[in-house]
Order: C-alpha cells, then sequence, then structure tokens
C-alpha cells in the first residue's frame, strides 16, 4: 500500500551512524576496567574521583594513570582482554551499515590499544577514532588527538566528530551508554541509550530508544527508516551548525 514507487525518485538522506565502544559495542567498560586492574582499585580510584570532580582534565587523568602503571607489555594486554569480547550482534548491524550505505563510526574515549585488539578477534575491520596509546619498554604513553579543550572531561572530542562529519541532509544516529556521549548525543538526530546516557537523555529532553543490544538498533532504524518516521531533529540540526559558525 506504501508508495513505495514514488519514494524511490526521492533522494534518500545519508544515515551517519556514530558509536560509542565501552559498555555500548561491550557489556563492560572495557578501559575502565584495564586502568583498574593495572594500576591497582586505590590509585584508579582517587584518579578516577578527581577526574569526575573536574579537578583534573581527562588527559591529565589518563597521563596519572599511566604513570602509576610501571610497565604494560602486549602480552599483558592481551592476557587481561581474553575474557572480554564485542557484542555478537555487532559484526551484523555493521554489516547492515555496509550493505545500506550508511557510514559507521566507533567513537572512543579509551584506548586504540584494546579497541585494535577487540575488532580483531571479532573478525571486523572498521574506523574508530580515539586516544592513542603506546607500548613503552616502561609505562604506556597515551596521546590525544582530538581533545578539545572546550570538553575538559573527556579526552577525544566526540560531539566535533560528529559536527565534522555532518552534512546539512544527513541524519545523525548515535549509540552510547555514558558520560563521555552527554555532549555528542545533543548534537544527533537519534540517540540510542542505555545506563547514565539514558538518564542523561532524560534529563535533557532528548528523545531516545533505549536498547540491549545492536539487533534493537537494526530493528528499530529499519522500521523507522521504512516508516519514514527517522527525522532530523531542530536542536540537534542547530547545534551542529552552531558548533563550527560560533568559531
Ligand atoms: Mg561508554
Amino acid at each position: 500500500m506504501r508508495e513505495t514507487g514514488f519514494r524511490s525518485h526521492i533522494p534518500e538522506p545519508t544515515i551517519r551512524i556514530f558509536t560509542d565502544f565501552d559498555g555500548t559495542m561491550t557489556r563492560e567498560d572495557v578501559g575502565r576496567e584495564l586502568f583498574r586492574h593495572f594500576c591497582g582499585s586505590t590509585v584508579f580510584n582517587h584518579i578516577r574521583s578527581r577526574w569526575v570532580d573536574g579537578a583534573m582534565t581527562a588527559p591529565e587523568a589518563y597521563d596519572a594513570l599511566c604513570r602509576s602503571i610501571p610497565v604494560l607489555r602486549e602480552t599483558d594486554l592481551r592476557d587481561f582482554l581474553l575474557p572480554y569480547e564485542i557484542d555478537p550482534s555487532f559484526p551484523r548491524f555493521a554489516e547492515w551499515c555496509a550493505e545500506r550505505n550508511y557510514p559507521l563510526l566507533i567513537l572512543s574515549d579509551g584506548a586504540d590499544q584494546y579497541i585494535d585488539i577487540l575488532l580483531n578477534k571479532a573478525g571486523l575491520s572498521m574506523p574508530h577514532l580515539s586516544n592513542r596509546m603506546h607500548l613503552t619498554p616502561t609505562s604506556p604513553d597515551m596521546e590525544y588527538p582530538h581533545f578539545d579543550p572546550r570538553c575538559p572531561s573527556i579526552a577525544n572530542c566526540k560531539s566535533n566528530h560528529v559536527a565534522l562529519r555532518a552534512q546539512d541532509d544527513d541524519l545523525i544516529v548515535y549509540i552510547g551508554d555514558g558520560a563521555s556521549d552527554f555532549e555528542a548525543a545533543q548534537y544527533a538526530d537519534m540517540v540510542f541509550a542505555r545506563g547514565a546516557l539514558e538518564q542523561y537523555c532524560q534529563e535533557q529532553n532528548i528523545t531516545f530508544r533505549r536498547f540491549y543490544h545492536f539487533t534493537t538498533v537494526r530493528e528499530v532504524l529499519s522500521l523507522m527508516i521504512s516508516q519514514n518516521t527517522l527525522r532530523r531533529r531542530k536542536r540537534a540540526e542547530l547545534r551542529r551548525r552552531g558548533l563550527w559558525s560560533g568559531g
């Protein structure tokens, strides 16, 4: 009954999908557990509370965490990561995005070292923007190529990535679970949330859908696209434009 023949002549907007990694593509926050494991709970909790209180920026906190690890070898890292895996429903989701030409990009405030190992374990090769960790003969070093002092509580400013890539006609989908996703979610037309992000969206009046795994995301998006209910959110669109025009 739907006017599919008619609609096929209308150019389809690009649906750009951004996803967080820790706690979103994985069940646990792998980065947090990694630092807790290698720094020890006491040091980790102390630095983390100063970070959460705003006494340290995210890069300062990561640097302090790294300095408290005497040495981190690749074998230590691989052994630590053995129990962790990417959500088994994610590869099918990534495939679905690729089939439909929806650009899918991972934005993480974690580190490339463990993300790469876990992606590899899941047989995935896909782009991600994150902080960089360098393993050295002593303490690991971190690099923050995407830090923006405008967002000091995160080392990788995710909202910049969203705004930089979003074209005027795009529909932006964001999937996440935590504090590092708060600002970026404000730039999205459709948010899939769980955990702290879910509460944040409620408080900020950002429409969202709760998700448990990526099958939910795929099914909900498919339905919205077929029913033409995936729409641009005015407030998000203004933010995307405003970020760059504001200088
Ligand atoms: Mg997360």
